[in-house]
């Protein structure tokens, strides 16, 4: 069966039938006009939204239903991490091909509501709408901080280390196995982490209230990217060190039996959803939260400078210019 033959009313029925039951802090949940939610005491309201469009964010011949869903809310709960904000509610607004299969939507929504339950984020409300173009997944999420400890991107300052979370490149890396069918067996990780992202949602939030980083953003868009957007708003300038970045390895490896160079690639790559940060040069606080946030792997990769214009990769004693990051609206290549 399939969206046009249930019709957009009864999916919608089925659909409200599937979400968990939200949080005591909404009100009046979804199935209303509206959702009515109870604001955190003392905290301020962080929101944030972002789509995923089938042939630009993901292809249906790589991505399951329910990953889909997965990576629609996945990228928004990164963008929250990235302020250092707790994620609460989300709110759902699916553009549908109206010959997708009921049980599909069924699979997304239901691939975006495990990863919901495990924060706490309770879906409040959406909309359903057919379309004769590409599938769409709208996602708007909102959270809370405490008065003061977001993170932003302006507030790096020359001297500050350059840290990041996790490895840099999987994601990329991932993208070209799934889109190379002569490819043998694709790394795992890679796979995972272009499918199906983890949002660093607790070391955000624990670098935002233990003040360990002066700035954050995450790397939706690659490292590149994300050096580029704190050092114009920071004003400062970076300099990274090639040999301590966190490469994924079967990237690495990948790229390596390709002929490219790995080091570019994972500095250009996107989608990895890890946290970049300024941190203080003692660094100590920094030491208090990889000590009480469970296996937070992070790397210092460089330092803040104070030459906004100095943008360089240092690689075997040699200075490289800092690539341009991704490029939303350039074609791929
Ligand atoms: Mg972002």
């Amino acid at each position: 069966m399939t969206v046009s033959d249930l019709g957009e009313h009864a999916l919608l029925g089925r659909l409200l039938a599937r979400l968990p039951r939200p949080s005591a802090q909404v009100l009046v949940g979804p199935g209303d006009d509206a959702a009515v939610l109870a604001p955190v005491r003392n905290e301020r309201l962080v929101v944030t939204t972002d789509a995923v469009v089938e042939g630009v964010h993901f292809s249906r011949a790589h991505f399951a239903p329910a990953d889909i869903g997965h990576k629609a809310l996945a990228v928004n709960l990164s963008d929250l991490a990235a302020m250092a904000a707790t994620p609460q509610w989300a709110l759902l607004s699916l553009v549908l091909p109206a010959g997708w299969p009921v049980s599909d939507v069924e699979e997304l929504v239901d691939g975006l509501t495990t990863l919901a339950v495990r924060y706490g984020v309770s879906v409040v409300g959406g909309n359903i709408t057919r379309t004769t173009g590409p599938l769409v997944v709208d996602v708007t999420v909102g959270g809370s901080v405490a008065s003061r400890k977001w993170l932003t991107r302006s507030g790096a300052v020359a001297g500050d280390e350059i840290w990041i979370s996790g490895t840099i490149g999987g994601a990329r890396a991932g993208l070209e196995m799934l889109s190379d069918p002569g490819s043998r067996i694709p790394d795992p990780v890679c796979i995972a982490k272009q499918r199906t992202p983890e949002a660093r949602v607790r070391l955000g939030v624990a670098m935002g209230r233990g003040r360990a980083a002066r700035a954050a953003i995450d790397l939706s868009d690659g490292l590149a990217d994300g050096i580029r957007q704190i050092g114009a708003a920071s004003g400062c300038g970076a300099r990274i060190d090639a040999s301590a970045l966190p490469t994924e390895p079967g990237a690495a490896a990948w790229w390596q039996a390709r002929g490219v160079d790995p080091v570019m690639a994972a500095v250009t790559g996107g989608e990895d959803y890890e946290l970049l940060f300024a941190v203080p040069k003692k660094g100590g606080r920094l030491r208090h939260v990889r000590r009480h946030v469970a296996n937070p792997v992070m790397t210092r990769i460089g330092v803040w400078l104070k030459d906004p214009s100095e943008l360089v990769v240092e690689r075997d004693g040699r200075d490289e210019a800092l690539p341009p990051g991704y490029e939303h609206f350039e074609n791929r290549p």
